[in-house]
């Protein structure tokens, strides 16, 4: 969600970095027009593939497809035979997403799943395990996604988390408008479990928005 917040050093970084093609400047004015632009960052999108490019990542799920914006920037990191699966459960959103796949051409690399996440995952516990996570979707089931992710993702594998400061709400003793107390208890537990150097080996990325990035063991 880091459309409000273009400052000249993001718009700088993307120029040499992260240039959007017509395909996910089309992605990103899908998700405009439906009023709904929470789509990640283009260098937000870029350090995804980035990140995918540099683990080496295979088999991938992400979790809150919108319009395939995030989705589009992963699958191009894949190598030859790579798969993302994304999963929506939004119909209006999910038939955008499919526009985005059609037109980037990648229909045969990324499979949409429509219908609630929890579901989903529970779908795909046989097909892992799986080497990279984007959570992307409601907050208050982090905890769940991130409960499937310690038992689907391999180790060395990596669960990225987007929203993670969640407005502040993490670190601040007041509730940032519009968020929920048991939404930000769920952030919370969230961070503070990929805080355990047990179980992963986790950063944050400064963004305006929080992106968490954390190694399974
Ligand atoms: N990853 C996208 C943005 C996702 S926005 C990008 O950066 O381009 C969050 C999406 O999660 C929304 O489209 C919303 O409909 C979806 N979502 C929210 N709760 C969900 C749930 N329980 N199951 C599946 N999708 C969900
Ligand atoms: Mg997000």
């Amino acid at each position: 969600m880091t459309h409000g917040h273009v400052t000249d050093a993001i718009r700088y970084i993307r120029s040499l970095y992260a240039e959007e093609d017509d395909v996910l400047r089309h992605a990103a004015q899908r998700a405009s027009d439906a009023g709904r632009p929470i789509h990640v960052g283009a260098e937000e999108g870029k350090l995804l593939q980035w990140l995918v490019r540099l683990s080496g990542a295979r088999r991938i799920v992400e979790v809150g497809t919108l319009t395939a914006y995030s989705t589009v920037w992963v699958a191009r990191g894949l190598p030859e035979g790579g798969q993302v699966t994304t999963l929506e459960h939004d119909p209006t959103m999910a038939a955008l997403a499919h526009e985005t796949i059609a037109e980037a051409g990648l229909s045969s690399i990324i499979t949409l799943i429509e219908g609630d996440a929890q579901a989903s995952l529970s779908a795909l516990s046989d097909d892992g395990p799986f080497d990279m996570i984007f959570i992307d979707a409601d907050k208050i089931s982090y905890p769940l996604y991130l409960d499937w992710a310690e038992q689907h993702i391999r180790p060395g594998g990596l669960i990225i988390g987007d929203n993670t400061l969640l407005f502040g709400a993490v670190y601040q003793n007041e509730l940032p408008e519009g968020v929920r107390q048991g939404t930000k208890d769920a952030m919370q537990q969230f961070n503070t479990r990929l805080a355990d150097p047990a179980r992963f080996d986790a950063v944050m990325v400064p963004t305006h928005e929080g992106l968490s990035v954390a190694i399974k063991r």
